[in-house]
């Protein structure tokens, strides 16, 4: 092994640098400046040289195993942590302490035997991180490399530095969640990386009433309450490798980059109400919240973050609104969808210039096979759009008052229908579709009630469809409504059962008649044993509880038979026929093998 800093060069050495190859006459210099410098400077001899015509796996290789230690100064001792040169000289690379030394060889061959500031990571004994910057420049001597010379500086504390800054950067103070910048970072690696088929969701949440909680209880226990939501956020979300995110007062976010479905969101959303609707202790004080959350869809939504993150916002705030614990974002709740405006413009003159018009589809008795009634569904012909279909206004007109004009227009029409039916002998009831907004109008019972009287209706001849979702919306709320309608006795429906995660408990002291079970499990139920089960298990709920089932979306012959056979009571579908307007009704009255009077 050479003696340190006494090596005599040869007369011709070249040290590399950039793509060309300087000579230099001696390496004494560099010796001299090694004592000077606050950064630590060594040497590495290769020994043997290694040829520098070789493949370039095949001199790192060689690098690895031939270089050994000759020059250190003193600082490169404290850097080590030994105290005589004699203790590392002869170490070989892999002692060197940098976790990736053979890519950083690769780096220094591809380069041209040179490193310029470059940053390495060395771990202690304890597996602590020490970030270091390289300079070092190999000397060539006839085509083989010989020594490299180099300098190293400690910026580990520079680093810790930065990734401090880093860390605030991306992070809440308050809640040490992922804050605003970071959620958009991580939405924007999401995106960039995309599979093709991947759907992402993005749900922003709001505490119900904060500002109270905050004036009553004192912002000490407000910013207690904030600190506790973040834990119980995470746990829900573990398994989906999504961000909890703080943007800022009581606005949190959760990014899921990969869900199954946007069925899957709503669930999650449910299970993050859920989790925060256990109690928080704060402080000795017991509180309970409740929260509004918004969902955005990507990509059938929103194609990046901050499409995205408009969406989840305008659906929250329709979620808050309209007191419905979460909310998908569509076009429909969107006060800036041009679509929407138009509409609501539009639908007023639509009830008054008579585009609205009513098409009833039948609903049979299995066991007697047998239509008792029609089920009416709102058309609207629109002077340029032609026919709309109603789940493009429906919702619209829920959004504003259109909704109360509207369904009476439709109650009115069905009725006086019914009424029709009645005079010309025909045993058959009818079916009006409520909306959510309805069941919040303490009005609707005296309407019914009114013009039950109006047209001399036996009241048990009009049925009122309710979607699950609509009750559970303000289920203590909904139940009044529906006691008075019951009261009246025009007989109830839940309309779409199986999407709106009623809980049975209500369902039991509901004074319904009916559940229709949704079209979805319906449909596929002969091809998807779990929509068989769930409407096998509906089915036997529905009889437990003393009510009728009625399957919906009924399109062929074999899923009638299967539901005859599992005991459904009666069904609608395009099977026995598809909704058609009163012109058409007396004909397939008079023709189908379901109706003979
Ligand atoms: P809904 O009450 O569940 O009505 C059943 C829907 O399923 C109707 O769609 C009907 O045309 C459709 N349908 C019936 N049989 C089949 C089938 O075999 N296969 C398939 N694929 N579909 C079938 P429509 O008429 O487009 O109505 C959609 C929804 O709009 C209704 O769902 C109801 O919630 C709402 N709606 C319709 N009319 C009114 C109304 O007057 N007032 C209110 N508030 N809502 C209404
Ligand atoms: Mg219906
Ligand atoms: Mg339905």
């Amino acid at each position: 092994m050479n003696e340190p800093m006494h090596r005599k060069n040869p007369p011709h050495l070249k040290v590399a640098q950039g793509n060309s190859v300087l000579h230099q006459t001696d390496e004494s210099v560099l010796r001299v400046l090694s004592d000077l410098s606050s950064d630590a400077v060594w040497c590495y001899d290769m020994s043997p040289p290694i040829d520098i015509q070789l493949p370039v796996e095949l001199q790192i290789d060689a690098i690895e195993k031939n270089a050994r230690l000759t020059e250190a100064n003193k600082i490169l001792l404290s850097m080590l942590g030994v105290m005589d040169l004699s203790e590392i000289l002869g170490m070989g690379l892999r002692d060197s302490g940098s976790r990736h030394y053979v890519l950083d060889l690769d780096e220094f061959v591809k380069k041209n035997y040179r490193l310029i500031d470059y940053d390495i990571i060395r771990q202690d004994d304890n597996g602590k991180e020490f970030y270091f910057q390289i300079s070092c420049a190999g000397i060539v001597e006839n085509n083989h490399l010989t020594r490299v010379w180099g300098t190293t500086k400690d910026i580990t504390a520079r680093k810790r530095y930065e990734e401090r800054l880093y860390y605030h950067f991306y992070h809440d103070v308050l809640t040490g969640l992922p804050n605003r910048e970071k959620l958009y970072l991580e939405m924007e690696n999401c995106f960039a990386h995309r599979h093709e088929d991947q759907i992402s969701a993005l749900m922003l949440l709001d505490i119900d009433r904060f500002k109270e909680i905050n004036d009553t209880l004192g912002h000490k226990t407000g910013d207690h309450l904030l600190k506790k939501m973040g834990p119980r956020l995470t746990a829900e979300i573990v398994d989906s490798q999504g961000v909890v995110a703080r943007l800022g007062g009581d606005e949190f976010a959760i990014f899921l980059p990969r869900i199954r479905s946007p069925h899957q969101s709503v669930i999650i959303a449910h299970r993050l109400t859920d989790a925060l609707t256990q109690e928080f202790d704060l402080d000795g004080f017991c509180t309970e919240i409740s929260v509004s959350i918004g969902i955005a869809i990507s990509p059938t939504q929103a194609q990046d973050q901050h499409a995205l993150m408009r969406f989840a916002d305008i659906a929250m705030y329709h979620a808050k609104s309209q007191m419905m614990g979460y909310a998908i974002y569509s076009t429909e709740i969107d006060p800036h969808s041009q679509k929407r405006l138009t509409m609501i413009g539009e639908l007023g003159r639509a009830i008054r210039e008579n585009q609205l018009c009513l098409y009833y589809q039948p609903k049979v008795l299995l066991d007697e096979k047998r239509c008792y009634g029609f089920e009416a569904l709102i058309r609207w012909i629109h002077p340029e759009l032609g026919f709309v279909p109603p789940n493009d206004f429906i919702p619209i007109a829920e959004m504003t008052s259109m909704i109360h004009p509207l369904t009476a227009w439709v109650v009115e029409n069905a009725i006086a229908q019914a009424k029709q039916w009645q005079m010309q002998d025909l045993d058959l009831s009818v079916a009006v579709n409520l909306s959510a907004r309805n069941l919040m109008d303490e009005n609707i019972p005296k309407m019914v009630a009114r013009l039950l009287n109006q047209y001399q209706l036996p009241a048990e001849r009009l049925e009122l469809e309710i979607t699950e979702s609509a009750i559970m919306t303000d289920p203590t709320r909904a139940m009044r409504i529906l006691d008075q309608l019951h009261e009246l006795g025009v007989l109830l429906s839940i309309d779409d059962f199986g999407t709106g995660y009623s809980s049975l408990a209500y369902l039991k002291r509901l004074p319904v008649h009916t559940l229709k079970i949704d079209n979805s499990f319906v449909r596929n139920m002969l091809g998807d044993r779990q929509d068989e089960i769930i409407v096998h298990s509906t089915i036997n709920l529905a009889h437990n509880l003393g009510l009728k089932v009625v399957a919906e979306g009924v399109e062929n012959e074999e899923l009638l038979e299967a539901l005859n056979q599992l005991g459904c009571d009666e069904a609608q579908g395009y099977f026995i026929a598809r909704p058609m307007p009163i012109l058409h009704l007396d004909e397939w009255l008079l023709n189908s093998e379901w109706f003979s009077n």
